[in-house]
């Protein structure tokens, strides 16, 4: 088991640097007031943690960058607060319901700001900082939500969560035929729920429609998208289950929605 040691000042820095940097900083200037800090050298990467976590979380956290080849001296900056990610039946989503990281692309450090399925975030941001995500940041303007409505339909965002899913299926479920199913139908149920919140307007604060619809539209072709990636016109792809989950919205009623990303009947 690694063994815990005091922060040094640069890392602390960095960690209050970074939180006036992002406009989600606000979670981890909570946890920098609030939180003891660790930080524990493993598999020649430093995981640096807020709060208390066991230690085998550094050392699981560790073991995944080695898994997906991150180079010696890969950060991550772990402020472990236990907010769910969940939405009342007649609440929108915020960034405080939905986001639970960042990264910027190419630089190998991360910052992950909740407990709950951080594995998955640290998937998705060290997709962004190993520069594993699509290059197409074009926004396509069809996505036939009401005129008015604000959205952020990034492909970039929607690929790299729909990948950290599939990489997270591949980690903690490796011998399960069923877990890329499951958790695409997991997709599907929070796709429809959040667009059955919307049947007027549709007003983003974070990347929803990209991380939960687009998302769960684009799952079905995963195959074909990793193989081909920018070869293949990925908005006539997922127009036709774009079609059907808007379809199955009209028919549902919202209610309480945990939005944690990955199917916890997978792993808890
Ligand atoms: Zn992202």
């Amino acid at each position: 088991m690694p063994f815990p040691r005091p922060l040094q000042s640069s890392e602390l820095d960095e960690a209050k640097q970074a939180s006036n940097n992002t406009w989600d900083g606000g979670a981890i200037r909570t946890s920098l007031k609030t939180l003891e800090a660790h930080a524990y050298d493993c598999n020649s990467y430093t995981i640096l943690i807020w709060g208390h976590a066991p230690p085998q979380i550094a050392q699981q956290a560790a073991h995944l960058l080695t898994w997906l080849g991150a180079a010696a001296g890969f950060q991550v900056y772990l402020f472990w607060n236990d907010n769910k990610r969940e939405v009342e039946a007649n609440e929108w989503l915020t960034p405080e319901t939905v986001n639970g990281g960042f990264a910027v692309p190419g630089i190998p450090k991360i910052y992950i700001y909740r407990s709950e399925e951080y594995e998955r975030v640290l998937l998705h941001e060290t997709i962004h900082a190993l520069k594993w995500d699509w290059n197409d940041l074009t926004v396509q303007p069809c996505w036939k939500l009401p005129t008015n409505s604000t959205l952020m339909p990034t492909l970039f965002e929607a690929w790299t969560e729909l990948y950290a899913e599939w990489l997270w299926c591949c980690w903690f479920a490796p011998n399960d035929p069923t877990a890329w199913d499951r958790q695409k139908q997991w997709q599907r149920f929070q796709a429809v729920q959040i667009l059955a919140r919307a049947p007027t307007v549709w007003k983003e604060t974070t990347n929803v429609f990209a991380y939960y619809v687009l998302k769960a539209a684009l799952a079905p072709q995963f195959n074909l998208l990793l193989l081909l990636g920018k070869e293949v016109n990925s908005m006539e792809l997922c127009t036709p289950m774009l079609d059907r989950l808007r379809a199955k919205a009209q028919t549902v009623k919202p209610i309480k929605l945990a939005l944690r990303m990955t199917n916890p009947s997978i792993h808890a």
